[in-house]
């Protein structure tokens, strides 16, 4: 579902991906830890284009991001075709983003019929779906200021969720909320997980990344310095750079 190989980028004289090499099969749960500024936020945001890579390759279900193969010759994709490579990823952040001035529905309903012209009925009665699948059925006309941190994150899952994307990144999507507040967003999570839904999420949550990963990357300073199982990586790390950053978190 998603292939790094080489992966670089820098800003100006700054390298922030020093070569990422990474692969997520479909229906992985990849989390993703490491220090601050260590290019967590970078990676994600290239392999949804909202950064262009430096410097080698970025598979996403199966497509060369950015680029159309042609014989052995790669041609670069227009703006118009990046955004539908770009509609097969849905991403949550730290900060909910969610548009002030609508409703939880009218937040998850924005896409389907902007982007993709779906009709205001077909798009309700899948947002209601969605919104009912994170557990707000009732907050359905709910504006973001009168709902919690929590509720807000919920309503960006189920905005994602409806441009029904193949991969899901969430970049520390409950680093932003009050501890009561962090469970429920993590059990939507899970729960989409389970449903079968490829992850990449960049997380402090070690307990969710023990349950629910099927893998956990270390990065630091732009590179992947340890990769494995989470049980592995977390109770038996071999890099020395792993476990003084493991000490500091556990
Ligand atoms: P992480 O998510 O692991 O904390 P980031 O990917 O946000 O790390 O940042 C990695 C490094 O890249 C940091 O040194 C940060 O200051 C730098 N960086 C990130 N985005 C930009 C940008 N748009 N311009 C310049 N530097 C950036
Ligand atoms: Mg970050």
């Amino acid at each position: 579902m998603v292939k790094a190989e080489a992966v670089h980028k820098h800003f100006g004289r700054v390298d922030v991906l020093k070569g990422i090499d990474l692969e997520v099969r479909p229906g992985e749960v990849m989390c993703v830890i490491g220090p601050s500024g260590s290019g967590k936020s970078t990676f994600l945001r290239c392999v949804n284009h909202l950064e262009k890579i430096d410097a080698g390759r970025l598979w996403v279900n199966g497509h060369l991001m950015g680029y159309r193969q042609k014989g052995d010759k790669l041609y670069e994709l227009r703006d118009k075709e990046v955004s539908a490579q770009r509609r097969e990823i849905g991403m949550v952040f730290q900060r909910f983003n969610l548009f002030p001035h609508m409703t939880a529905m009218g937040n998850v309903c924005e896409a389907p019929i902007r982007v993709r012209g779906q009709s205001k009925a077909k798009a309700r009665e899948r947002g209601a779906q969605l919104l009912e699948r994170v557990g707000l059925a009732d907050k359905v006309d709910t504006y973001p200021s009168q709902l919690s941190g929590g509720q807000q994150q919920r309503v960006a899952i189920a905005r994602a969720l409806a441009m029904d994307p193949k991969l899901m990144l969430f970049d520390e999507p409950t680093s932003a909320l009050d501890p009561e507040l962090v469970g429920e967003v993590l059990e939507v999570m899970k729960q989409l997980a389970v449903d079968g839904m490829t992850m990449m999420v960049v997380t402090h949550e070690m307990g969710f990344a023990r349950e629910v990963g099927d893998s956990l990357v270390f990065m630091d300073d732009g590179i992947v310095v340890e990769k494995g199982t989470p049980g592995d990586v977390l109770s038996n790390p071999q890099h020395r750079r792993t476990q003084d950053f493991l000490s500091k978190v556990l």
